[in-house]
């Protein structure tokens, strides 16, 4: 038996001697799941292009509002194994999964699962947007109870119908519109579940309020009602839902505010490390200067750029591939001011919220939304976040 960290390329020649001679590889999720012992906590599970840490969080804290003794675990820093041997016991555990660790665990069978979204991402590591989808889609093999999946994004929903699942597992949807039977929704600032309720073709149960979700963004309110999703699925009443959301708090670098400066926010959204990550959080704003810039990891911007450009006040590019972001600016939005900062020392993020801040006027965001991977300038996304809120705070001091 081969036992691999999930970051192993598959097309290492090592596994194709493996598969050569009969033998098998897990990944440490598949370790787990057969370690576990036969009264074992079901698994909730969450895997998506963006989304899975905050979403699986949510989760966690919306079953702990229920009573329940659970933890966030999986590609989120706890590991399953520690999660599955260790003394505590757990009732149900809220595990989040890249696509590399599903690609390593065949046997896995959730309780319930939920893809979040599916844009492309990792494409060197899986070899085609095609097998980064069936891993991603290996979640749902097995489910006994639910299947989540995104509404506004048919390729989640077409690997639920590819999935080979339990008797009598549900096919569930989330959708930032008025939902349908067997979804759950938003009517009218309020979130609300027609899945988990007697006689859904005309019951609605309320479970929380569009307020109660931080930040009230649109894809943190698609996060909360697959974590909210995955909770009902697994019989967590109404409130507990609420109570958990409101108790939720998002982790550093993921569309945290740092500080308004002459009527200007200044926003962290370090964690967008691709364009889909970017297009959400510049969807949250109505005029935004955009900091931007990094390692590519492939990507193209255009599809990004077109549909932020309306938003765009001007743009602040940094980083190793700023090119390719300022030229999809030149093709699809000439008429927004781009300062192109040709420097990557350590005072380079200082130098690009200072230009932000004199492309902002009040009323407006200044979004480090980079959509790119950090390793060019910093350790990680996590230094390149607190890089920019140095910067800011030294803006507010500054005015005194
Ligand atoms: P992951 O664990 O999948 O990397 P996170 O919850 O850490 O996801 O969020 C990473 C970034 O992705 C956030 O900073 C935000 O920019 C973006 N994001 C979060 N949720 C969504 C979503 N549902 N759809 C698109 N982008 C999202």
């Amino acid at each position: 038996l081969i036992v691999t960290a999930p970051g192993w390329k598959p097309d290492k020649p090592l596994f194709a001697a493996a598969e050569r001679a009969g033998v098998p590889v897990w990944g440490d999720v598949e370790l787990a799941w057969r370690l576990r012992g036969p009264d074992a906590a079901p698994w909730l599970a969450v895997t998506g292009t963006n989304g899975k840490t905050t979403t699986v969080q949510m989760l966690a804290s919306i079953l702990k509002a229920a009573g329940l003794r659970t933890a966030a675990v999986g590609n989120i820093g706890v590991s399953l194994l520690d999660a599955v041997l260790g003394e505590e016991r757990y009732d149900v555990l809220a595990v989040e999964l890249s696509s590399y660790q599903l690609h390593w665990a065949p046997s896995l069978r959730a309780h319930s699962a939920a893809v979040l979204n599916l844009a492309p991402d990792h494409l060197d590591w899986h070899g085609s947007m095609e097998a980064y989808a069936a891993d991603k889609g290996r979640i749902y093999e097995g489910n006994s109870v639910a299947c989540v999946y995104n509404a506004a994004d048919k390729a989640t929903e077409d690997l639920v119908r590819e999935a080979d699942v339990e008797e009598g597992c549900r096919a569930i949807g989330f959708t930032l519109g008025t939902p349908g039977p067997s979804q759950l929704g938003v009517v009218e600032g309020i979130l609300v579940d027609r899945a988990f309720v007697e006689n859904r073709q005309k019951n609605a149960q309320e479970l929380a309020e569009v307020a109660d979700v931080n930040p009230p963004a649109p894809h943190n309110i698609a996060n909360a009602l697959a974590a909210a999703a995955l909770a009902r699925a697994y019989g967590v009443p109404a409130k507990a839902v609420r109570d958990g959301l409101r108790a939720f708090t998002p982790d550093a670098h993921r569309i945290a505010h740092v500080a308004d400066v002459d009527g200007v926010a200044y926003v962290d959204d370090s964690k967008a490390t691709n364009t889909h990550a970017a297009e959400a959080s510049l969807a949250a704003y109505e005029s935004i200067v955009w900091i931007a810039g990094g390692l590519a990891k492939g990507a193209t911007f255009d599809e990004l750029v077109t549909k932020s450009a309306p938003r765009l006040r001007g743009a602040v590019l940094i980083g190793a591939d700023r090119a390719l972001i300022r030229e999809a600016l030149a093709r699809h939005a000439p008429e927004v001011p781009v300062v192109d900062l040709d420097r990557t020392d350590t005072g380079a993020m200082r130098a690009a919220v200072q230009e932000a801040r004199r492309l902002a006027q009040a009323g407006d965001t200044v979004l480090l939304a980079p959509a790119c991977a950090s390793m060019d300038m910093f350790a990680n996304y996590n230094k390149r976040g607190d890089a920019f809120a140095d910067a800011v705070r030294e803006l507010g001091s500054a005015d005194g």
